[in-house]
């Protein structure tokens, strides 16, 4: 289980760097970084000290599975020295962020090293949905992949991804203003191409505005010019001089319109919406393609993009977590020698509270019954801790919260729940656990009490850091079965 050799063999060789390391004059500025995460913020600052200064994308209590960058995040990538990241396609929005924001600095992934647990099949059931057919379009944007390396294997007859961003608007008649800003000192691009057409629904214009993007054609446009809903694309030219780049936009009968973007809103968003009427207020779309709608899982489409061959949650393991912050210290140590001596120090006591948990975790498992080692949760983000302390999970909902539980799924586990006499399930901060508290009713099984497996809690809550998370989700699981 623990790899004692293996954390002494690390420890050494980072000594041995640590030694090596220059030992440069002080640096006076402490180095820019960004993490991805709540866990992996939390570890990053244990290391880092005073020496850095962190921003954390998703923070407390949010979900990085599903999570829409703003343009500070933008900002903030654009201005980091080093950005750290879980990696194993957790974090599926972060390659187009990392592309829309000029990122120059060292990219780290805190996974580096760890033994995945590979994907299980099994459980990849959970797509075969409504969201087949948002696949077979082809249009969702892959964070890992670049621009021009779209998964074309699929033969989708249209080119995927004429555009990143559809949003459905219902408008009244009148004048709007569309406007696109520079975000991290440029525009996305010189120039970009919109489509807007009337209609009920995205999907129902969305091959005729990939034909108009990908034709020759296109109407040239520059500040202040008047759009238009109709089949033709606008080349929509940017004002270099200026911050903001404002289109109107005429809307001579209301109804719902679908406006399609070659990119993502926060590329162009930056301290204003972009899409205002005549009064100055923002007006919001009633659907967007990607859906970024948080707070109903499983409508989010894009399934299979939000994690790949492997299980992305590794930090559920302790062992795991000595990696990660193994590749935080190398990567710090790195981008700022100065202060390397710091890092290296700030590891090994760290280390040193991971190991002492590991044994109390351990010791916590070992009192619950061998029979009743199974723990019901929303979501599968538990397997490496499963694998570490001999546990087993189970879930309705998938790898990702942004994939939907089966109805067979549900029935399956209702069925394991009764068989096994599993006495209580756990609801989870980040997932909608309506499902779950029904599968307890039906049951009988009791509400065990709260995990936290992909975000910390707020600095109050029971999980303000990675150590206490894990001995909060560890206390959690031995009190409900153990007894
Ligand atoms: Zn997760």
């Amino acid at each position: 289980m623990f790899s004692r050799r293996l954390l002494l063999g690390s420890a050494t060789a980072l000594a041995a760097l640590s030694l090596s390391a220059p030992n440069l004059t002080q640096a006076d500025e402490p180095t820019r970084v960004v993490a991805t995460f709540s866990i992996l913020g939390d570890m990053v600052q244990r290391i880092g000290g005073e020496h850095i200064a962190l921003t954390t994308l998703v923070g407390p209590n949010g979900d990085a599975h599903v999570y829409q960058p703003s343009p500070a995040d933008a900002r903030a990538v654009s201005e980091a020295q080093v950005l750290i990241e879980n990696g194993l396609e957790f974090e599926g929005w972060l390659g187009r962020l990392v592309e829309a924001s000029d990122f120059s600095g060292v990219r780290v992934m805190a996974t580096d090293g760890v033994e995945p647990i590979a994907f299980d099949d099994g459980h990849d059931d959970h797509g075969e949905d409504k969201h087949d057919d948002h696949d077979d379009h082809g249009h969702d944007d892959h964070a890992e992949d670049k621009h021009d390396d779209h998964g074309h294997e699929g033969g989708h007859g249209h080119g995927a991804h004429a555009f990143e961003w559809a949003g459905l608007f219902e408008l009244e008649a009148g004048t709007y203003t569309w406007s696109f800003a520079k975000v991290g000192g440029d525009y996305a691009d010189p120039a970009m191409k919109m489509v807007i057409l009337s209609a009920d629904d995205i999907e129902a214009v969305e091959e005729t505005a990939e034909d108009l993007l990908e034709a020759d054609a296109s109407e040239t446009k520059t500040h202040g010019d008047a759009l238009a809903a109709k089949e033709a694309a606008y080349a929509l030219t940017f004002d270099a001089a200026k911050e903001v780049t404002t289109f109107t936009v005429t809307i001579a009968d209301a109804g719902k319109f679908a406006f399609f973007t070659e990119h993502m809103p926060f590329e162009f968003e930056a301290n204003e919406h972009f899409f205002k009427d005549a009064s100055g207020a923002d007006v919001e779309p009633i659907a967007q393609e990607p859906d970024v709608d948080h707070g109903d899982h499983g409508h989010g489409g894009h399934h299979g993009h939000d994690h790949g061959a492997f299980d992305p949650h590794a930090w559920q393991s302790l062992e795991n977590a000595v990696i990660y912050v193994d590749n935080v210290t190398e990567a710090l140590a790195k981008a700022d020698p100065a202060n390397a001596a710091s890092f290296y120090e700030n590891r090994a006591a760290y280390v040193a509270e991971i190991e002492a948990l590991q044994a109390d975790v351990v010791a916590m498992v070992a009192e619950i019954p061998e029979n009743k080692r199974t723990v019901v949760t929303s979501h599968d983000a538990f397997g490496y801790f499963a694998d570490s302390y001999g546990l087993t999970f189970a879930a309705p909902q998938g790898l990702s919260t942004e994939s939907e539980a089966s109805a067979k799924d549900v029935a399956e586990l209702i069925k394991q729940i009764r068989k096994e006499s599993i006495s209580a399930v756990f609801v989870e901060t980040i997932t909608d656990n309506r499902l779950l508290e029904q599968i307890a009713n039906e049951t009988g099984a009791a509400i065990g009490g709260t995990l936290y497996s992909d975000a910390l809690s707020d600095a109050d809550g029971p999980a303000p850091t990675y150590l206490d998370m894990m001995r909060h989700n560890a206390t959690t699981i031995s009190t409900a079965l153990g007894s």
